[in-house]
């Protein structure tokens, strides 16, 4: 069987996965994706590395996201999902597969950008898993934009809001019900350091994320609480199809990597389940890159 330690060439890891042109309404669905993204499903082992922790992720439906609920569910850990209610049928076959591995789900749908949500989200994973401390940051938006005079005040809004304020009010939520020891992983981008020109709003809140990262760092480690993001580079989920890119860029995504190929969000899981395990007590305000190769400062 190949699983994440299978050793293997990576520039030739998933390169049979070739994206064609594709579109979808927002916000995308993993099971119309074609080819299907990776998530992991046939490849992640854990071993033990979560044993007994309380995890809430957002957009833990599909691509990123569901990778690393799975991998957190190998590895032992509860796991309450966040998505929006359209994407119930991407949740629903994620969940069966975390509670495959023996894991406690809770399914909460609703809407990121209402900070009512927020909050009521934080409240019902800690009440049905019975704590927390473990908190992904990872929903987000993406629509490209090629003319800064059309981007509209309600995209650049709701951009800030999923990806932004979400986190600023999922997190203050989380806050009180965090014990020392926990972890809260922030998910950002390669588009923080190197951005677009037809993402100026995406990429203006993901280097935000990196900043709101590094500062709560600070401010949370005397408490044992560790703050730290994962940066992915070009990785195959439905965002990316649903007007993340113009869709002629969608055949040649990821190419301009070192490693010459698009990534799969089960090689992301990995980095969120090292942030999140204490085997990272001394790692804080970090953001760790994946994104095959692409020179971060
Ligand atoms: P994805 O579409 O699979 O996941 C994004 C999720 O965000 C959706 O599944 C949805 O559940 C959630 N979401 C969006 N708007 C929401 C809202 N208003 N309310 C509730 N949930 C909402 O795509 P992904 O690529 O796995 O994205 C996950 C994260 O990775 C995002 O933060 C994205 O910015 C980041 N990222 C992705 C890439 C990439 O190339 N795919 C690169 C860098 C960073
Ligand atoms: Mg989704």
């Amino acid at each position: 069987m190949t699983t994440q330690y299978t050793f293997t060439d990576p520039a030739k890891l998933y390169a049979d996965i070739e994206p064609s042109k594709q579109h979808q309404p927002e916000p995308g669905l993993d099971a119309e994706l074609t080819p299907k993204a990776a998530l992991g499903e046939d490849t992640y082992v854990g071993s033990g590395r979560l044993e007994g922790r309380k995890a809430l992720i957002t957009g833990a439906d599909s691509g990123i996201g569901a990778a690393t609920a799975i991998a957190f569910a190998r590895e032992g850990a509860s796991v309450a999902m966040s998505y929006l209610p359209e994407e119930k049928a991407d949740a629903d076959r994620i969940a069966g597969i975390l509670r495959e591995a023996g894991a406690t789900v809770v399914q909460i749908p609703g809407d990121l950008r209402d900070a009512e949500y927020c909050r009521a989200l934080v409240a019902q994973a800690v009440e049905e898993l019975g704590g927390l401390d473990i908190l992904v940051n990872n929903g987000g938006k993406q629509l490209f934009n090629e003319d800064l005079t059309t981007l509209t005040d309600e995209q650049f809004d709701a951009t800030f809001k999923t990806n932004v304020y979400a986190m600023f009010w999922v997190t203050k939520a989380a806050l009180p019900h965090l014990p020392a020891g926990s972890a809260i992983i922030n998910t950002t981008s390669i588009q923080a350091y190197s951005p677009s020109a037809i993402l100026v709003d995406y990429a203006s809140t993901k280097a935000t994320i990196n900043a709101f990262t590094k500062a709560l760092g600070q401010q949370l480690a005397p408490k044992g609480i560790r703050v730290n993001a994962v940066a992915p580079g070009p990785i195959w989920t439905p965002l990316q199809v649903s007007d993340g890119q113009p869709q002629e860029k969608v055949a040649e995504f990821g190419e301009e990597t070192p490693l010459g190929r698009m990534g799969q969000p089960a090689e992301l899981a990995p980095a969120y389940v090292y942030l999140a395990s204490a085997e990272s007590s001394y790692v804080i305000g970090e953001t760790l890159n994946v994104n095959g190769g692409m020179p971060t400062p």
